[in-house]
């Protein structure tokens, strides 16, 4: 006897239907699978052996024969058990209704006692069940929340197998959550997402940042253009204080945006319990010891990394060159084009990765450069070679940055607290709309996405302004590209204040956010 199984596979950020053969014939006992690596192979039928006997059914004597097609498509073992499990008992005859087997597509990773384990990537499974037109998914209970937010195909959650049996055969089963059907999800989604809405409202505000009135400035001319960051300070100073303030006045996720981010979420395994789709742009601070395939992603069956999961939201560096120098060169493919692929042997995945990059460091090895108390103990070439880690190809993507000044303890009394991040969120969304309506024609939505065509025709100057920059670029050796990150970042200055065109103050405030070519050209102060 023959039957065909509807299952799928999670593919980078994508995912697959993967069709379950499996058919029985007479003969010796023998037991085949075709269509997985060898070892997967043999821990799916050790697990679909044990969890069909334990759940009370026969395991069947005869020829036996599974296939996963199509062949050319890389999967992963366990999320078949449930549908290998299934098609077994239908070809020996212990579920006797199959006819409407085809409407559903079925996963889960069998336990040995028949529990039906979660399974990661739920949330690009159903996208893809949803557009081939297959109406029922048969999915772990425990990724029922998760599913639940999609809407347009019937989730049926069962927890063990002998349930999923009931419910395929149409005899007594258990469906989970008990007394919820399809109609009312929306409810429990809404409900839910106001739920979430209050655990995810911020728990910190610029408000609360005392001073640094520079640092917060350049964050919320960075936040309203997408520039990428660097701050620069002591220990202490406060550089995480303010880059953890981020998200707080970045847009809120579009729609479309945070189906990607939870899918991107829901694969990495990081999906909460009883939480919604993310509304909320991520913030993720990885330290710098974490290996290159948590930072970057990869590995044997590749996982989404920190640039992955920081994708539409803020990956944050602290002591930037304290990260390995080949995490640090490998931000460049993120930093260009918005994704990762990562090459394997046999296969290569693309994983997106289009994040602002808050970056921190110590403004030299001990650390005191600006301590106007402390000496610093650094050589001139001890500070030029630190600083050769991050220069070239990164600096180059970082178009601010910014020295934050560690606050004396008479200034943490008198100095004013910063505005708070409402306010410094509608100037930036203000910004953000003046450039998307310029740019969006391009291709593009924000400033720091220009290319040096788009600069030309977007960043035009007086001649006040030329003349102030021919100045520049004598003065402090200015490259083409460091030309054109000035020009940007001034662009967006100028869209916070929604004015049209180039102010020198503008390009001047922008020639400020240039503080490691400053340190790196300064001239070594005479004692
Ligand atoms: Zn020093």
């Amino acid at each position: 006897m023959f039957t065909r199984i509807h299952s799928a596979t999670v593919i980078g950020v994508d995912s697959s239907i993967i069709e379950i053969e499996v058919d029985l014939k007479k003969g010796l006992p023998q037991q085949t699978i075709v269509g997985l690596p060898d070892t997967a192979v043999k821990e799916a039928k050790e697990r679909v052996n044990s969890a069909v006997r334990n759940s009370g059914f026969v395991f069947p004597l005869g020829k036996l024969t599974i296939n996963l097609a199509p062949a050319d498509i890389r999967k992963e073992g366990s999320i078949f058990d449930l549908g290998i499990a299934v098609g077994i008992l239908i070809v020996s005859g212990q579920i006797e209704t199959q006819k409407n087997i085809e409407e559903y597509v079925i996963v889960g990773e069998l336990s040995l006692d028949g529990y039906i384990r979660p399974v990661h990537g739920i949330l690009a499974i159903l996208e893809t069940v949803k557009t081939i037109g297959i109406q029922k998914i048969l999915m772990p209970y425990e990724n029922y929340s998760e599913a639940s937010m999609i809407s347009g195909v019937r989730i049926q959650a069962v927890r063990y197998l002998s349930d999923a049996v009931g419910l395929i055969s149409g005899s007594q089963y258990t469906i989970y959550p008990e007394g919820e059907n399809h109609a009312s999800v929306t409810t429990v989604f809404q409900k839910r997402k106001a739920a979430v809405k209050k655990t995810q409202a911020d728990s910190v505000d610029f408000s609360e940042v005392k001073g640094q009135a520079h640092a917060v400035r350049g964050v919320e001319v960075a936040a309203s253009g997408g520039h990428n960051v660097l701050l620069i300070g002591s220990p202490g100073s406060g550089k995480t204080m303010i880059a953890s303030r981020i998200p707080t006045i970045l847009p809120g996720l579009t729609e479309e945006e945070s189906i990607e981010t939870t899918k991107i979420y829901s694969i990495a395994g990081y999906f909460p319990e009883n939480s919604g789709l993310m509304e909320k742009r991520p913030f993720r601070a990885p330290h710098h010891t974490a290996s290159e395939i948590a930072i970057i992603g990869g590995g044997k069956n590749p996982i989404p990394g920190e640039i992955t999961l920081a994708h539409n939201g803020v990956l944050f560096m602290d002591e930037f060159s304290e990260f390995k120098q080949n995490i640090i060169q490998s931000l460049r493919q993120p930093m260009e084009t918005g994704m990762i692929s990562i090459s394997r042997a046999d296969f290569r995945l693309i994983f997106p990765a289009d994040f602002m990059l808050v970056a921190s460091m110590n403004p030299c090895p001990c650390g005191y450069l600006f301590d106007p108390d402390r000496k610093c103990q650094c050589s001139i070439s001890q500070i030029r070679k630190y600083y050769m880690k991050i220069s070239g190809p990164i600096l180059d993507r970082i178009d601010i940055q910014i020295e934050v000044k560690p606050l004396k303890l008479a200034e943490i009394v008198t100095e004013k607290t910063s505005l708070s991040s409402a306010s410094i969120k509608k100037r930036v969304m203000g910004a953000r709309n003046i450039q998307k309506s310029r740019l969006s024609r391009h291709g593009i939505t924000l400033n720091s996405q220009m290319n040096g065509v788009l600069v030309k025709r977007y960043c035009v100057l007086n001649q006040s302004s030329k003349n102030l920059m021919s100045r520049a670029v004598k003065e402090y050796h200015l490259s083409a590209r460091a030309y054109f990150k000035i020009l940007k970042v001034a662009r967006t200055i100028a869209d916070i204040e929604g004015r049209e065109s180039l102010r020198e103050e503008d390009l001047l405030e922008a020639l400020s956010y240039r503080e490691v070519e400053d340190i790196l050209y300064r001239e070594p102060k005479i004692p």
